[in-house]
């Protein structure tokens, strides 16, 4: 019989690539419920005769929402990202919740909307855009840097750091990297990106662009801090595609204001949840970091949208459903974050104890 899947902060692409992939890749599996709303303490008991539910990155899934859908018979839960900071794991472990993820999908996606962020920011084309369409040609404002020649610093050599180093070889950066284990080794680094490994106040230092690639963990929680903005070259321009909370958001207005960060360039927000992948313009919106954020003519905030191409969507169905089929059938699942008993974390991050 057809297991039943609850999708919570369904999208109408959402819909359109869950159903597409099911329907040519996996067409008795499941019957799919899609929820406008995310998941939360007030909206896990929609879950009730749901085998599964597929949640995204802002939804909630701590110890209070995890017993809810426990109650409600849920037996898997399967992330439709690639993060899993937004799950109590050892909760999800101790009611024996199967927990699956999409570790990786196009993170070429990623690198290169890092790069046309950058580029947004640094040559104004936001402002450009606003401004000729008025009828206004002046270039007054719209002064950037030309980034052939320039040091480009990756923090976090994973999957996008990767992709992004491939590309800013291209533009004829030096390109220096930090990460406390890299995946390849410094000749390998040197020979194959054109790229040296430093550690991070060296990288902060030396680097006049900076582009955050690590995963959250408790370590990398504002790894951008006041501490380290004042540790970058005055008026270094900074880029989060990554997690919000790498950023300390108060510590980066404060930089701004003083000049001493020369732009900001944001896909990400620490308190994003409460905003992101919705729209709130007949609101008063009350976070007023985010608003003066916005204000900064040298900043730029996007809401979460690197990722969003139809490649990275076709593998973000197919992967997520791919996981249910391997739940379903009780075969290993390579996505599984719980597994038998024992909490599985994909290299990189932060063990996580049980
Ligand atoms: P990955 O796991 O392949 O790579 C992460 C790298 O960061 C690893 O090499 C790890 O060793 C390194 N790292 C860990 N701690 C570090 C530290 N303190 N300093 C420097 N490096 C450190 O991950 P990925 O697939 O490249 O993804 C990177 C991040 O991008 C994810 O964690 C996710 O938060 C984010 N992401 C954002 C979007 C988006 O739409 N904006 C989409 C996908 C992923």
């Amino acid at each position: 019989m057809a297991l039943k899947l609850a999708v919570f902060s369904a999208k109408s692409y959402d819909r359109t690539y869950l159903d597409a992939v099911l329907k040519d890749q996996h067409p008795s599996l499941c019957t799919i419920t899609y929820h406008p709303f995310s998941l939360s303490s007030e909206t896990a008991p929609l879950a009730h005769g749901s085998n599964a539910v597929c949640a995204f990155v802002n939804d909630t899934l701590d110890a209070a929402v995890l017993r809810t859908l426990h109650e409600t018979g849920v037996g898997a839960i399967l992330l439709r990202c690639a993060e899993f900071n937004n799950v109590d794991l050892r909760v999800a472990e101790e009611l024996g919740f199967f927990v699956a993820n999409v570790p990786s999908y196009s993170p070429e996606a990623v690198a290169e909307f890092t790069v046309a962020l950058l580029q947004t920011l640094n040559r104004n084309i936001h402002r450009a855009y606003n401004r000729v369409r008025e009828g206004n040609f002046n270039l007054e404002g719209f002064l950037g840097v030309t980034l052939h020649g320039k040091t480009f610093g990756i923090i976090g050599t994973g999957r996008i750091g990767l992709a992004l180093a491939r590309i800013v070889r291209g533009f004829g950066c030096k390109l220096i990297a930090s990460d406390p284990k890299p995946g390849l080794s410094d000749e390998e680094f040197r020979n194959e990106y054109g790229g040296e490994f430093v550690d991070l106040p060296t990288l902060l230092q030396q680097a006049d662009i900076v582009s955050l690639h690590c995963p959250l963990t408790d370590l990398t929680r504002h790894i951008i801090s006041t501490e380290n903005l004042n540790r970058m070259k005055k008026g270094a321009l900074l880029v989060n595609t990554s997690r919000g909370a790498l950023v300390d958001t108060k510590a980066v207005i404060k930089a701004l204001k003083s000049g001493q960060l020369g732009g900001l360039a944001l896909d990400v927000y620490e308190e994003e949840g409460a905003y992101f992948y919705n729209d709130h313009s007949q609101e008063i919106i009350g976070d007023d970091a985010l608003m003066r954020l916005v204000t900064f003519p040298n900043a730029l905030v996007c809401g979460h949208q690197a990722f969003f191409t139809k490649e990275a969507l076709t593998e973000i169905a197919a992967t997520t459903l791919a996981n249910l089929q391997d739940w379903a059938e009780e075969r290993p699942c390579k996505n599984s974050l719980v597994r038998e008993g024992y909490l599985v974390i994909p290299k990189g991050k932060e063990p996580v104890r049980i």
